[in-house]
């Protein structure tokens, strides 16, 4: 990745921005040269041979060749792995390294200590039989071209060696599974035959492969497909009376807080961002029922509003759902949203943009179809020079009543908001920043709830500095948004901590906030085979948030929004709580 497009600016900004002399970025001395051999060197070619499923989702193919088979001796030699560096990590001085290795560190002891907590404690590896699943690499390697055709069809046809191991060492680990997730399991395996049928036998057939490998490919495909389909087969014949009393997805408040702790890192507890949700819902909810009342003469004059403040809300937003744009201007109207959103972020001085990497919208490539209306196409960390893709689906494909449906969701005061979130000053702006500071540790261990939160925090901004001219439809509608964050928080803890009940989940979704049917039951069903991820968005919003509101009143003379952002994403994605201890100059890496 290069550093020759640094922002004009940028590093000024970062010195000036307390106005108490904190010091400049050092530049890269020998702590840190050494610490970058050992760490993002040596450490993670390591690491990729042990998780090559994970190199090859980085974009990293030296081990694409290798299945592993995820026996007991597997995670011994796992665990011993995690354990070795996570003692020579510790060992390193923190106080010789400049901020942007102390927080790799950091994030590495963080990474280490969660994935030996994950094979020890949480041991998901005997209770979720979903985890055990060969399809993506596979399909990775056959999709992304790399390398050419006969190349990955070879790294394909080692890999597929292993395929009948690993389903017996999967089946040999499994003790104990929830029925939930191994009805996931059985869903996700059957979709894996997929990936060894028609496409990949079309491949093998115009490929220039000799006939040995063809057999070769031949044998093992088959005996692929028959390790998958006997997996699905054991699943599906666990004992029914069994399953009846089997462990329950709910994971417990230990294990949650634990989870929380180590994939969250906003440097609160899970129960206090629980706590603060729950506020915030009903704040949101009284925010939202003002603007109600203000809209409802315009667009109800002659109707009394109901009584009961859901209905009411739910009424206004129905009708606001009304204005949406045609089923065919999809594409058009994203693709201008963000000229108009970049000369909105610049006249506003949110954030320096830079305009040498402009963003590229494209229709979605059908091998990424999903339900996604839009998503954020970005480069994996070995892949430096791809560009960034803002992937729009057209609603071609849907029927009528699914077109309208979709439009009215992303109607005209919501459609901006998704690209707010997906690009600028969301996903996209802070993924170039992160680029800017390149650091293998901080793109490989990202930080969901940081990535998330700054989606989530860049509405918040738009909407604080009048976008939408400051209407109330746009607050309203952007609201109905925001809640979505807050509630999801809500129901993971509640539900994995709390036992909630589907029908007061059902309730929670629909009538507190504003969720059509099917959207609330497909949030069940993640809620039930997931666990804190959900949380992830409302977590990293509210800790940069209140980041932001600390400084605010605590230098209220020298306090620069643009700074402040420019600073803040100037780490990389890192967990919430390490950027805001590096800013207020608390952390000196001492654990
Ligand atoms: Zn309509
Ligand atoms: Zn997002």
């Amino acid at each position: 990745m290069k550093l020759s497009s640094a922002l004009p600016g940028l590093a000024a900004g970062m010195v000036v921005f307390l106005g108490n002399g904190s010091s400049a970025a050092n530049a890269a001395n020998a702590a840190d040269a050494a610490f970058d051999r050992r760490f993002a060197g040596t450490f993670l070619e390591e690491y990729w041979k042990l998780w090559p499923d994970q190199a090859i989702a980085a974009g990293y193919y030296r081990v694409a060749d290798d299945l592993v088979v995820p026996d007991a001796q597997a995670r011994a030699r796992r665990q011993h792995f995690l354990e070795t560096w996570l003692a020579r990590v510790r060992a390193v001085k923190a106080d010789a390294l400049d901020p942007a290795h102390r927080t790799d560190r950091l994030i590495l002891i963080l990474q280490l200590e969660g994935r030996i907590w994950q094979l020890t404690t949480y041991r998901d590896w005997q209770w979720d039989p979903s985890v055990y699943n060969v399809a993506e690499p596979f399909a990775l390697l056959l999709n992304t071209g790399y390398a050419p055709v006969e190349e990955r069809l070879r790294h394909v046809l080692r890999r597929l060696a292993d395929v009948p191991a690993y389903y017996a060492a999967a089946r040999a680990s499994i003790e104990d599974p929830t029925p939930e997730h191994t009805a996931l399991a059985i869903d996700q395996n059957k979709g894996t035959l997929e990936v060894f049928g028609r496409d990949l036998e079309d491949q093998i057939a115009q490929a220039n492969l000799s006939p040995p490998e063809r057999a070769l490919f031949r044998a093992r495909i088959d005996a692929a497909r028959e390790a998958v389909q006997h997996y699905i087969d054991s699943l599906l014949m666990l004992d029914p009376a069994h399953r009846g009393a089997a462990r329950s997805f709910r994971i417990g408040e230990a294990l949650y807080e634990q989870k929380f702790r180590y994939q969250i890192a906003n440097g609160s507890a899970a129960r206090a961002l629980y706590e603060r949700a729950v506020e915030e819902k009903e704040a949101v909810l009284g925010r939202m029922d003002v603007l109600t009342g203000q809209l409802w003469p315009k667009y109800f004059p002659n109707a009394a509003m109901p009584a009961d403040r859901s209905t009411r809300i739910r009424t206004l937003i129905d009708k606001l759902s009304e204005q949406h744009i045609p089923r065919d201007r999809m594409f058009e109207t994203v693709k201008s949203q963000i000229s108009m959103l970049e000369e909105f972020v610049t006249r506003h001085n949110l954030l320096t943009l830079d305009p040498s990497k402009p963003l590229e919208v494209r229709i979605t490539p059908t091998y990424k179809l999903g339900i996604a209306s839009a998503s954020l196409d970005a480069p994996g960390p070995y892949d430096p020079g791809a560009r960034t893709y803002y992937n729009v689906t057209p609603l071609d494909t849907l029927t009528a009543a699914q077109a309208e449906s979709t439009l009215r969701e992303y109607n005209n005061w919501m459609l901006p908001i998704l690209s707010i979130h997906e690009a600028v000053p969301g996903h996209y702006v802070q993924l170039s920043y992160a680029n800017r500071s390149p650091s293998l540790i901080k793109s490989v261990f990202a930080n969901d709830a940081m990535v998330e939160g700054w989606a989530v925090y860049g509405e918040r901004m738009m909407m604080e500095a009048g976008f939408g001219d400051d209407t109330a439809e746009q607050w309203l509608i952007y609201s109905k948004w925001n809640l979505r964050s807050v509630v999801n928080t809500i129901l993971d803890y509640a539900v994995h901590t709390q036992n909630m009940s589907e029908a007061d989940a059902m309730r929670l979704l629909t009538q507190e906030a504003f969720q059509a049917d099917q959207e609330a039951r497909e949030k069940w069903h993640r809620v039930q085979v997931t666990s804190v991820q959900l949380t992830s968005y409302f977590a990293g919003y509210s800790a940069i948030y209140d980041l932001r509101e600390r400084l605010k009143r605590e230098h209220p003379q020298s306090f620069d929004l643009r700074k402040f952002h420019e600073r803040f994403l100037s780490y990389g994605s890192a967990p919430v709580g390490l950027i805001a201890d590096l800013i207020e100059g608390g952390a000196n890496g001492a654990r």
